[in-house]
């Protein structure tokens, strides 16, 4: 009953409407208001199914398929059944460690992976009923077999190496819930799902909710912006400030959110690119002086970059501008600019000149005193976190799929603000965290 009552549930969107009503009903109680700070971030969640390693996945995958055929249609199976698929896929497909090491690892894959084919072979003959082609369980099986085997030359089926797979955001994960992805982020790996969450953050109303969503892990934090900025424009519940992590804004973002909806998004921008960033941060981009009607950069030590040029990465428009390779060979300040022993600096641009204004004034904003005060109130939405996954058990989905995951963050936002506002009802003051005690210590000691 529960089951089909979750169904209903996402059927009918009810999730947001619980939250957006309830979202209503605080801002006629004077205790939400539009125009003020909001904060955002994303945590993970697990899948609520095992982790299977891909040797698993794939043996399961086939138990997987086996088992809703023997239930549809057990005498159609009967004569394909081989020997040894009992004890392969009789039971829960649990592989510890393989004898003869990768190369064992490759013949049980394909092991595996014959034993598929025959059967998708089988179903996909002219006499098969169907239907049978049609079940989830083998539907799913066809897409594994299509993620991780591929016919050689000589027409043999072939278990493929780990870069030859397709991306973590189309690749199944498990067979009993194919919205469940592998993700990495700042060094956690899991396999499952990302929760979004965006929170009022003013300092004399409580800290409520405005806006969860789920999606699939591989979702960069950062793509949803557009969406919560929708989603709160028509809730009227937009902010004035909206504070981010360094995940989140880009120079287009910022201007998008400004210019739609009059937002002002703040949070760090990334200010050099790794391995490619000069040795001295004294010759970094925001070193460069631009002329957009020349399309030519102006080097620290007064030199003029040759025209730049218009250029397409990880299909973004750039700028790149390059020195003449003559003058960055003689320049003497050269093991400040570039890591590089022979060619010229080059320096990449926003594309548009209002973009690249928005970036050097985020620079330099980000390294104020000021900003980084204004900034500190981002970090509270930790504290968001931490209740949605200990007091509401947030950090494992409770469910399969992406629509009951989502689900469950809306309706976990949702108990999060009735906490919340009782609490706020009960002390309206917000308590201040009072020093450590060895920064106490330091105190009585004069020693700051
Ligand atoms: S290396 Fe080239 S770009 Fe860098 S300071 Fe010297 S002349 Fe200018």
């Amino acid at each position: 009953m529960l089951c089909e009552f979750r169904a209903r549930l996402v059927a009918g969107d009810a999730a947001e409407r619980v939250l957006n009503l309830m979202l209503r009903r605080l801002v006629e109680a004077g205790l939400l208001a539009a125009r003020g700070k909001q904060r955002t971030d994303a945590t993970h969640v697990l899948a609520a199914v095992r982790r299977v390693s891909r040797l698993e996945l794939v043996g399961e995958s086939m138990r997987a398929a086996l088992e809703e055929l023997a239930r549809q249609d057990a005498g159609w199976l009967a004569p394909l059944i081989e020997p040894g698929w009992d004890k392969r896929y009789g039971h829960r497909v649990e592989i510890r460690k393989v004898p003869g090491g990768a190369a064992g690892v490759v013949a049980l894959a394909e092991t595996f992976g014959n034993d598929g084919r025959r059967l998708l072979t089988a179903l996909w003959e002219p006499g098969a009923p169907p239907r049978l082609r049609r079940l989830r369980q083998v539907e799913i099986l066809r897409q594994v077999w299509t993620h991780h085997f591929y016919w050689d030359a000589t027409g043999s089926l072939r278990w493929r190496d780990g870069h030859e797979l397709p991306p973590a955001s189309l690749r199944f994960d498990s067979p009993y819930d194919t919205d469940a992805h592998y993700c990495v982020k700042n060094g956690t790996e899991w396999s499952g799902y990302r929760a979004h969450f965006t929170e009022a953050c003013d300092p004399d109303l409580p800290e409520v909710v405005v806006h969860a969503a789920a999606t699939i892990a591989p979702v960069q934090d950062g793509t949803l912006l557009g969406q919560i900025h929708a989603d709160l424009a028509d809730l009227h519940l937009l902010p004035s400030e909206h504070l981010v992590d360094a995940a989140y804004p880009t120079p287009a973002r910022i201007a998008h959110a400004r210019q739609a909806h009059g937002v002002t998004l703040t949070g760090p921008l990334p200010t050099g690119s790794g391995r490619k960033a000069p040795p001295d941060p004294a010759f970094g981009k925001a070193a460069f002086a631009a002329d957009w009607d020349t399309r030519q950069l102006t080097c620290p030590t007064g030199q003029t970059s040759l025209p730049w040029k218009t250029l397409t990465l990880n299909q973004r428009l750039y700028q790149q501008a390059s020195f003449p390779a003559t003058i960055c060979r003689a320049c003497t300040e050269r093991p400040r600019c570039t890591h590089s022993p022979t060619q010229p600096r080059t320096v990449t641009l926003q594309p548009t000149r209002e973009l690249h204004e928005i970036q050097l004034n985020n620079w330099a904003d980000q390294n104020t005193q000021e900003w980084k005060r204004r900034y500190a109130l981002r970090a509270g939405v930790e504290a968001l976190h931490s209740q949605t996954v200990r007091t509401f058990g947030l950090r494992r989905s409770r469910y399969r799929g992406l629509p009951k995951t989502h689900l469950q963050t809306v309706l976990t936002a949702a108990a999060c603000n009735l906490v919340r506002v009782a609490d706020w009802i009960r002390a309206p003051v917000r308590a201040e965290r009072g020093p450590t005690r060895f920064h106490t210590l330091c105190l009585d000691l004069e020693l700051t």
